[in-house]
């Protein structure tokens, strides 16, 4: 029946960059120029400039560029002195660079359960998860949800515990109209250019309301240097944002808004076109704003799901399809059994989503699932 409608013909990707970058085409060239005008590879007037605005755009009083998202929780961390001996929260519903961010800086991750809703992190599993060795908790707002801080700050603040917030997927991201990256004593962002603010490479930043945690940031992040270019108060690393991301970043910050708006609209237009069918899209906290980073959706028969979406030609992806705690890299750090991340790793589902989507594709994802959910009631 399918192949008799038009707009399912046509396929849809799960993301794609270029219609963005050729549409910014004459910015991103202008930036370009500047920095090789001045030279200012590392550091300089790009850099400082972007910090200021990201930090004006998160509503914080300092940002700090770093070179990667990872970087960014590592840094941080060392900067609070949280290292050996230490644990650190974290739901093992994330991308594995929040727990291995928390490795480098010799600190432990304790792997926690997540809410079936959300699949974010929440007060419950952080108060059956604190212990004597808890030196903070990673609140990662995934696919750009923002986790229930406040709910997780009332049992971590009587405790003097320190919330960071992994705020990679969150650009954008509020709750109760505070921005993502204001919420915690820090914030940490991945500008990895699938981000929903993306760099032509790689970069990252560090965002906070605490002027020394920002400082002890920047010297780590260039090699301990303080005071002048040849004294070294600590050691430290090189994690650095290069003066060219600074400037494709600034290039494209004007731009994130209307992005956003641009994804939560279809997003919205997706989540009613659905909403008679058995398709269960995760969850948002009252007064949370996502950034939609990502569209999530819990599927029964998720093989079976895709490879119907597949062969309708709409692309489908998986985050994450193994949770953190089960890759051989996190074998020393084994938690026990924790059964919504373990059972929503086989039913999650992730749908195309990029601003620049067209509306014929909007209307095909919509069409297709709407069809295949279809087909799945026929068969119960
Ligand atoms: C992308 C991402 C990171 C890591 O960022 P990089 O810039 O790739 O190092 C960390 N946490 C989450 C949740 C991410 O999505």
């Amino acid at each position: 029946m399918r192949s008799a409608t038009t707009t399912s013909q046509i396929s849809v990707p799960f993301f794609d960059l270029s219609r963005l970058h050729n549409s910014l085409a004459d910015q991103l060239q202008t930036g370009f120029d500047e920095i090789i005008a001045e030279s200012a590879f590392i550091g300089g007037p790009a850099v400082e400039a972007f910090e200021k605005d990201w930090a004006g755009y998160c509503g914080v009083s300092h940002a700090v560029g770093v070179a990667n998202g990872t970087d960014a929780i590592e840094l941080v961390l060392r900067a609070m002195g949280v290292g050996p001996g230490d644990e650190v929260l974290v739901p093992a519903n994330t991308f594995i660079a929040s727990a291995s961010a928390v490795i480098a800086a010799g600190a432990a991750p304790r792997f926690v359960d997540v809410d079936p809703g959300t699949l974010l992190i929440g007060a419950d599993q952080v108060r059956a998860a604190v212990g004597p060795r808890t030196a903070a908790v990673l609140v990662v707002h995934l696919y750009g949800q923002p986790a229930d801080v406040h709910a997780i700050e009332e049992v971590t603040k009587p405790l003097g515990i320190p919330i960071i917030e992994d705020a990679a997927q969150a650009h954008g991201a509020q709750l109760g109209g505070r921005m993502a990256g204001s919420l915690g004593l820090a914030g940490t962002f991945s500008f990895y250019p699938g981000k929903n603010l993306g760099a032509l490479g790689d970069g990252g930043a560090v965002t906070t309301n605490d002027a020394s945690l920002a400082e002890r940031v920047r010297i780590l992040a260039n090699h301990g240097r303080a005071g002048g270019h040849h004294q070294h108060l600590a050691v430290g690393r090189n994690s650095r944002l290069d003066g060219m991301q600074a400037a494709f970043l600034r290039a494209k910050l004007p731009g994130l808004e209307g992005q956003n708006q641009a994804r939560r609209r279809i997003v919205a237009e997706c989540r009613s076109r659905l909403q008679n069918t058995r398709i269960d899209f995760v969850h948002h906290l009252p007064g949370a704003v996502s950034s939609n980073h990502l569209f999530v959706a819990q599927v029964d028969d998720r093989e079976r799901f895709r490879s119907a979406l597949g062969e309708a030609g709409i692309a489908t992806s998986i985050h994450y399809p193994t949770p953190c705690h089960r890759h051989p890299a996190f074998d020393a750090h084994v938690p026990g059994y924790l059964p919504v991340v373990e059972r929503a790793a086989e039913r999650i589902v992730s749908l195309p989503l990029f601003p620049e989507m067209t509306q014929p594709e909007v209307d095909a994802v919509c069409e297709v699932i709407g069809e295949v959910m279809v087909g799945e009631e026929r068969r119960r």
